[in-house]
């Protein structure tokens, strides 16, 4: 087998720039860099919602924090609120980081669900610290809760893809990856394996390499264009195909959270950045033309736009094989899910990682690629369920498009997930999934969903003590919340630094 020394990386978006700042910070010793982009062609431009585990990456690159929120003109993100999701009018947020305080074999909603029977009226919110920090607009970065035991803030970012990958890209450069500003014209393959052998770029440059990742976006140039590796399509599922974004200028809120608003065919993004709001539509062409998406986003911004709205086709699903012959899809390359949970940054971090793990140093083996492509497979279908519930769980019934989601059928696996949770209220968390059992518990409940039963390790603790846990866990959240600075301010202290 042919041991792997040179790398090329075919794409520049956030996921080339993330693929190549990774490897080149783990791997840089053992193996070379290429990674090739087209200015003409740019990149997606979208993808500005991030989730917490951006943190352990940013930290495993050696990116300083404040560095990184002034170069990106990043803000702070603490949770997704869903508006008008369950019906028009309601709303309710997955707020990272826990809820209330968990106990040995019970999580702390088990004692809400108890708390409700007998009388009590507190919003399972009421307990959660990123949500009342969210909603007063307050961060501080924050690892306990002060002069307690109890976790702190958990948090993302929002912040200006086309500046993180600019970022990224000084950084990779810096550290010794190869940049050539190309189109790629022509792709050439070895007869007897069908391996990727070389890039012809468009000045007839012919750039080889041992190992190639395709992070051409949804073009899919290498996985799909070259080797036609086949891709499964979830929009039975996951209806929508469309979208259109739009930046605005900023309003004087500053939330800390990002915003998802439901609409008749698909729902609106709302993601603040110091400079600017990104916004957009995921909309389901079926339901609704291009034209009265744009005029429902056009009359449902925060603020006066700064940009044309730019509309993106897609198909949600992903391919056969993330990692076939010599050839690696990351990012949008590998397939789609919509950014209602903001996981494609993610799945970007993930497959890097997976790919250093797995890395075949001493020649591409079928166990290897087959491994990659059996972890890739399992994550990305937790995700599909968890975004699916949102649609699944919905009781509206106004327009076709809900009528459609509330009956469509649903994987087996999340048909598993809903019935345990409704009859025994129990969520497990299998293979490592992303998502935390409270993470699905705010869906659930922020959809309607309360369960029949509850884990009866709560009846240990008698009324009195149930409404001591309550009060004593309420002060301390409000009082930790009173004493943060707000998002405004903590953003102007880092701008200062
Ligand atoms: P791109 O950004 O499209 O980059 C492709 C690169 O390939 C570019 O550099 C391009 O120049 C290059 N290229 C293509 N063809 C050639 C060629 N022939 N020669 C040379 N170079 C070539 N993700 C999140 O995590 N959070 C979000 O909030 C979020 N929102 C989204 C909203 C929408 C509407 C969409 C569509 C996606 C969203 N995503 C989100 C996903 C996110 O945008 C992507 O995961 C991320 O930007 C990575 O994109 P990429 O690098 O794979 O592709």
């Amino acid at each position: 087998m042919k041991s792997i020394k040179h790398v090329v990386i075919a794409g520049g978006g956030t996921a080339g720039w993330i693929t190549a700042a990774l490897l080149n910070k783990v791997l840089g010793k053992v193996i070379n860099i290429t990674l090739i982009e087209s200015s003409s062609i740019g990149t997606v431009g979208v993808g500005e919602a991030t989730i917490p585990p951006i943190i352990s990456l940013n930290n495993a690159l050696g990116i300083n924090e404040k560095e990184f929120i002034n170069e990106t003109n990043a803000t702070i993100k603490l949770g997704i609120e869903f508006e008008n999701w369950k019906k028009p009018t309601h709303s309710y947020m997955h707020a990272f980081g826990p809820i209330g305080k968990d106990f040995p074999f019970c999580d702390f909603y088990n004692f809400w669900l108890k708390g409700r029977i007998t009388g009590c009226e507190d919003d399972l919110w009421d307990f959660s610290l990123n949500y009342q920090a969210a909603k007063q607009h307050k961060f501080a970065p924050l690892n306990t809760i002060p002069n307690t035991q109890l976790p702190g803030l958990s948090y993302a970012y929002h912040f200006d893809a086309t500046l993180y990958a600019e970022y990224l890209k000084k950084l990779a450069i810096s550290r010794g990856v190869k940049h050539i500003d190309a189109k790629i014209s022509e792709v050439t393959q070895c007869l007897a394996t069908g391996n990727v052998e070389t890039l012809i770029l468009d000045d007839n440059k012919q750039i080889n390499g041992d190992l190639f990742i395709d992070c051409t976006g949804l073009r899919a140039l290498l996985i799909e264009k070259t080797l036609n590796t086949g891709f499964v399509d979830w929009s039975h599922y996951l209806p929508c195909d469309s979208a259109i974004a739009v930046q605005t200028k900023s309003n004087d809120e500053l939330k800390p959270y990002t915003q998802s608003i439901a609409h008749s065919a698909g729902w609106q993004w709302q993601i603040p950045l110091q400079s600017r709001i990104g916004n957009g539509l995921v909309y389901c062409s079926r339901y609704l033309s291009d034209e009265d998406a744009k005029a429902l986003l056009l009359n449902n911004l925060p603020a006066d736009p700064i940009t044309e709205p730019r509309f993106i086709k897609f198909k949600t699903g992903r391919r056969v094989k993330q990692w076939h012959k010599n050839v690696v899809a990351v990012g949008l390359s590998s397939g789609f899910l919509e950014p209602l949970e903001s996981t494609s940054i993610h799945l970007i971090q993930s497959a890097v990682t997976r790919l250093i793990k797995l890395f075949p140093h001493h020649g591409i083996s079928d166990a290897l690629a087959s491994e990659f492509n059996k972890q890739s497979v399992t994550e990305i279908e937790h995700m599909r369920d968890f975004i699916i519930l949102h649609y699944k769980l919905t009781e509206r019934g106004d327009s076709a498009f809900w009528r459609q989601c509330k009956q469509m059928e649903i994987p087996d696996s999340l048909a598993h997930k809903l019935s345990l949770f409704k009859h025994t209220g129990k969520v497990v968390r299998e293979n490592d999934e992303l998502f935390a059992e409270v993470a699905w518990q705010q869906v659930f409940i922020g959809q309607g969903l309360i369960p029949d039963d509850y884990n009866s390790i709560v009846d240990s603790l008698s009324s009195e003590q149930l409404n001591d846990l309550f009060s004593t866990l309420k002060t301390l959240i409000t009082s930790t919340v009173e004493q943060l600075p707000t998002h405004k301010d903590f953003l102007k202290e880092i701008k200062k630094a």
